[in-house]
């Protein structure tokens, strides 16, 4: 088990995650991503949000990447998606992204990204961690001064409106509320979406670390001026992004929340219109995305949960698009990081043919529900190894179930309702998570779920 590497990085908040902490670890990533080429020192490019421990602790990391002999690259503010992008662009051999995304403002991060575009998982975090207190310092002549690079926001934006139809956007010209959550979107989305040819109505559009306008999670409870600001303005949709930037949510023309798995949802149905290829999700996706890969003749992969399992499956076979329940989507061709502004671009670009409301409508329909189970690490052990044969004897007396153990235990029912039970890698619980085609059949079946996992947590 890695110490400080979780689903997604070392996350923390500053008592835990402190510049020394941020030091010793850059020194191991650096020398992780060094192995192999010790003439020819490690590329890294190290970015940052507008947390207001971020200086702070990217001096830390830049300092441990130079004594180890990396040569540095220091964007500074960057959203995750355009640091991400940066990777190919400059022939980095890794990055180091210092944010909390989506955490409360107190949090950090560092998350950890390979030259191939792959986050560093939990496992690959293991590995980086039997580095620490081993990797020594550089001799003196070998240290190298870090460059900064101020063009990064300006290449993604270019990036991005390469692979997108500009005049269907400029015909259309619709009307947006983009609410920048004071993150790394303020940096990013105004500009995109202006030289786009879209009206634009701005919320939360300062940089600020301590998240003034409302808390970085959009949640549909967190937006809830975004949803006004579309009615009153008229607006063709409004957008609301996380923190760093990969995750991205809408509200549709009649200020609906149209949450992170319909976004996923959308943005699969858009991309087998254009050409066919393999869908990426993790185990706890809607089964939208599914269905929507089956009408389109395409193959679905799943991971297990977190960016890293997605970014890795992506690379690996190739995949067309990927995604997670969060409103988080792939798109190899800008990069392997989820990226909330190209996700929000081509569902603008979207908006020429249909509403938005249009475009939900047509999905495929099904409700969600979940809840938690709280309990230490002892008792997460006994939950899934108890689901684990709970699952084989329901499969044995009933052949028509499908189950599976990529991540916690997911029991697939032939009306195509499923249920999941997993334990959570950071926090103390074990969550079950269900969805169906009416609400009411995935409250009764969380609440089933419950029970019986609850049968295995025992007292201590
Ligand atoms: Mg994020």
């Amino acid at each position: 088990m890695a110490k400080y590497f979780g689903t997604n990085g070392v996350r923390g908040k500053f008592d835990m995650l402190t510049p020394e902490l941020a030091l010793e670890l850059a020194k191991a990533i650096g020398t992780y991503f060094k192995r192999g080429r010790p003439e020819n020192p490690a590329k890294i490019l190290v970015a940052r949000d507008g947390r207001l421990t971020g200086e702070c602790l990217k001096h830390a990391v830049i300092s441990g990447l130079a004594s180890v002999g990396c040569s540095v690259v220091d964007l500074d503010y960057a959203s995750a998606p355009t640091a991400e992008f940066m990777l190919k662009e400059l022939g980095a051999d890794g990055l180091i992204i210092i944010t909390a995304s989506h955490n409360p403002p107190e949090w950090n991060a560092l998350k950890v990204v390979d030259g191939k575009g792959a986050t560093i998982s939990h496992e690959r975090g293991e590995q980086i961690e039997k580095l620490i207190g081993k990797t020594g310092n550089a001799k003196w002549n070998e240290v190298k001064r870090s460059e900064g690079y101020i063009h990064s926001t300006t290449e993604h934006v270019n990036a991005i409106k390469r692979f997108l139809d500009k005049d269907k956007i400029r015909k259309r010209k619709p009307k947006l509320v983009l609410d920048c959550g004071n993150g790394m979107a303020a940096l990013i989305a105004p500009r995109l979406f202006k030289e786009l040819g879209c009206l634009v109505v701005l919320l939360n559009e300062e940089i600020d670390g301590r998240f003034p306008g409302r808390p970085s999670e959009p949640t549909e409870a967190n937006v809830s001026v975004l949803k006004k600001a579309v009615q009153k303005e008229k607006a063709d949709a409004g957008i609301a992004w996380d923190g760093d930037g990969d995750r991205v949510i809408f509200v549709d023309e009649n200020g609906a929340f149209v949450v992170g798995d319909k976004v996923f949802a959308l943005s699969v149905l858009l991309k087998l219109g254009e050409e066919n290829g393999a869908v990426v999700t993790t185990v706890a996706t809607s089964k939208a995305a599914e269905d929507i890969a089956r009408e389109n003749k395409a193959r679905v992969v799943y991971t297990k949960i977190g960016a890293p399992y997605l970014s890795e499956k992506m690379l690996e076979i190739s995949g067309l698009i990927g995604g997670e329940e969060v409103g988080g989507v792939i798109w190899p061709e800008i990069s392997l990081a989820k990226d909330g502004f190209f996700t929000a671009a081509k569902i603008v670009e979207a908006l020429s043919e249909k509403k938005l409301s249009e475009w939900i409508a047509e999905l495929p329909k099904y409700f969600n529900e979940k809840t938690k189970i709280e309990c230490n690490d002892e008792q997460k052990k006994r939950i899934i190894d108890g689901m684990k044969k709970y699952a084989d004897n329901a499969k044995t007396r009933d052949p028509g179930l499908k189950t599976n153990s990529i991540d916690g235990i997911r029991i697939d029912f032939e009306d195509a309702s499923w249920v999941i039970v997993r334990a959570s890698g950071t926090e103390a619980y074990v969550r079950i998570f269900a969805e169906a085609k009416t609400l009411e059949k995935a409250k009764e079946l969380v609440s089933e779920y419950k029970k019986i996992a609850e049968g295995f947590r025992g007292t201590d």
